[in-house]
Formats: C-alpha cells, structure tokens, sequence
C-alpha cells in the first residue's frame, strides 16, 4: 500500500494507492451514518455489483449518472442535491465518488455546497482522474459558456486509488491520462521524464509495480504543488503547461475531436516549440520532451485550425491577465514559468503552424 499525505492545513487528507482498493472499499470510509455513492453507468456495471456485496449492511444510496462530459451541468447537480436532500443526508453523512473525472468533478461540487458542505471520499477510476483531478480539490460543472466555469475548491476526506480498475479502460483513455503523466515530468521532475521514457511500454500495459509508482509521484507531484498554492495564485499555474493550446483545441473541436489529454499533448508539443522558439529551451531538450510525447501516437497535426481560431478560442482562456493571454512554457531541467503574450508576440505561433488560412473560419 503507497499513503501519501496532502498537507493542507486542516484541510489535509491522505492519498491510498493499491491494486484492489474498490473491493475494500469498507476499509477505507469508516461509518457514517447516511451514505451516497456516486457513479456513471459504466462504472455501475463493472464495479456495482461487487460493491453490492461489500457494502452490504450499511445504509448506501446510489446515485448512478449517464456516462461522459455532458452529465457535468448545473441541472445534473440540482437533480443529485434533491436526491440527497431526499435521502435525508446531514453533515455527518458521506458521498462517495466512484468513477472519472466527471464523477469526480460533479459528485466534490454537490458534496462542497450541500448543507456548506459535507465529507466526500474520491475513488477515481481512470488514468487521467487518478493522477490528476482527483487530486488538488478542483470541483466542477460546465455552463454554455465554458468548461468548469462554476465550481469550487473543496478537498476531500481522502482519495482511493484502486489500479486494478484501469484494466478495464480502453486504450484512448488510458493516453488522456498519461498527458498529464508527461506534463509532470516536463514541468517539475526531468528524472520523472526520463523514467517515462524508459518505461512507456510498461506504463502502457499497466505493469503493476510501474502504473503504482507512476500515479504515486504523479500525485505527489501535483500534491506539493497544490500545497504551495491551493487556490491557483502562483506556482500552480504550472500546471497548466499544454493546457493553453489544449483548451483551444479542445474547444474547437467541440469536445469531441479530442479526449483532454490528446489535446494537452498536442499542446505541450507546440507550446515547447514555441519555448524553443522564443529561446527558453535548447533543441537537445526540446527533442527530448517530443520523443516522449510521440510515443503515445497522438497526431500532431493541426493545420485544419487557422491561428486566427486559436488565438480566439485561447483569448477566452479564464487565465488570461488584461490582453494578454498565459502560457507555461518549459525553462529545462524539469520546470516551467508562466509568461504573458500579447497578440503581437504571436508571430511565434505563426511561424510554427504556418499562419493557415487568415480568411478560412475566421469570427
Ligand atoms: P475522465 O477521462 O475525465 O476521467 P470520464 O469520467 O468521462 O472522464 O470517464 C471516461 C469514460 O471512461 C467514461 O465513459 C466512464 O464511464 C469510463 N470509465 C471510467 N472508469 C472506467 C474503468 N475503470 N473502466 C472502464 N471504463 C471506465
Ligand atoms: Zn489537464
């Protein structure tokens, strides 16, 4: 068993990393008085009826939501929140999140601002969730408008991570995960980068004793960080390095082209070009952040989207300061800094992706 503490104050909670976990899930939530475990119906059929069986005898209500993104909306949560309300839940009851990110991100968001908050336990059960939004106390919901745009910060009792479940996801989302993997060793741990190197092949095939201490210093990579700045004022910007063209991207294919990672990974390749560009990174560093990146097959090429639809998809970016808009680029040697660009400075990205066609889409 890996334990890994997240020291937030009286906000601190621990981290349990083992292959089994979801089948010893009594071990982990203690007593509560009134339970509510969250999940998808893709979960619900490969994990619900062993869970059955365990949580037996104890008074477990199941809230089992429709899989993907679009569960992940206000009108989703009011629906959970009267449930709860209905099951008579107080705040010594306990909600269980046991699926992916968007079970994680909808279930923390409900739990944070029913009654002002009640426990909730994480059991994330995707790669992507596992090392990265399971950990940090991000929760969530989309609008219209944008992706997590209404949300809060509010830690959990603590995470399960059970990496005998990622055997039964399919192969796409196991690369939405390790985009993060790689951003990890990128923007804090150029050890950490070269050990995924080395071992992509087990990481891909889940080679138990790899995946355990992959997602162990994932998380206590994103965990120190998060510990530095819970609420995203400074360091943690880093951790959106790839992001700033992901999120572009992401949302120029309407969330469908692209799973997160995919679109993190094609991110992190141009936005290090452009670190190499500007002259942050030597070009011995720049291939060795792009061996990696390519080994997981992802096509990096996005000539199909102007400059024009990027920069006006990336101007909507939350992060953005005044004009500018906020980029991560990699300085070497396992860390990153934020700089602001301003339009002016984009003829980086023009050179880089060729500028497209100025008159093709354009707003
Ligand atoms: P994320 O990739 O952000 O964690 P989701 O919560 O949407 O995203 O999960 C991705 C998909 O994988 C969903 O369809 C979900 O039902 C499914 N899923 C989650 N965990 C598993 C698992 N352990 N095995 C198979 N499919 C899973
Ligand atoms: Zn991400």
């Amino acid at each position: 068993m890996e334990k890994l503490l997240i020291n937030l104050e009286k906000n601190s909670y621990e981290i349990y990393i083992e292959e089994g976990t979801v089948s010893q899930l009594s071990n982990y939530i203690g007593r509560p008085q009134e339970t509510v475990l969250i999940t998808d119906e893709n979960v619900e059929k490969l994990y619900g009826k062993s869970l059955n069986a365990l949580l037996k005898g104890r008074k477990i209500h199941r809230i089992v939501l429709p899989p993907g993104e679009s569960t992940k909306t206000l009108g989703m949560a009011e629906k959970i929140l009267v449930d709860m309300l209905e099951y008579g839940l107080t705040r010594n009851s306990l909600v269980i999140a046991l699926g992916g990110g968007v079970v994680g991100d909808i279930a923390g968001f409900c739990a944070s601002i029913y009654m002002r908050g009640i426990p909730y336990i994480q059991v994330p059960t995707t790669l992507l969730a596992q090392v990265d939004s399971s950990v940090g106390g991000k929760t969530g919901v989309n609008m219209p408008g944008g992706k997590n745009t209404v949300g809060s910060f509010y830690q959990p009792l603590s995470v399960v991570i059970d990496t005998g479940v990622l055997k039964t996801l399919p192969k796409r989302e196991l690369i939405n995960g390790i985009g993060e993997v790689i951003k990890y060793g990128i923007i804090y741990d150029d050890d950490f980068l070269t050990y995924i190197d080395e071992n992509f092949d087990d990481i891909l095939g889940l080679e138990e004793k790899v995946i355990k201490k992959v997602i162990k210093r994932c998380c206590d990579i994103k965990a120190s960080i998060v510990a530095k700045d819970e609420k995203e004022q400074g360091i943690r910007k880093i951790l959106n390095f790839g992001h700033t063209i992901g999120h572009a991207l992401e949302t120029l294919g309407n969330y469908e082209k692209y799973t997160h990672g995919e679109a993190v990974l094609i991110g992190m390749y141009y936005e290090a070009l452009m670190a190499k560009k500007i002259g942050l990174i030597d070009d011995f560093y720049f291939q060795k952040i792009t061996k990696v990146i390519k080994k997981t097959d992802v096509s990096l090429n996005m000539k199909k989207f102007t400059i024009k639809d990027l920069v006006y998809a990336m101007e909507k970016d939350k992060k953005n300061k005044e004009d500018k808009i906020s980029f991560i680029f990699p300085v070497g040697g396992g860390k990153a800094e934020e700089k602001l660009l301003s339009r002016e400075d984009f003829h980086i990205l023009y050179q880089i992706i060729g500028g497209g066609d100025k008159n093709e889409h354009s707003q």
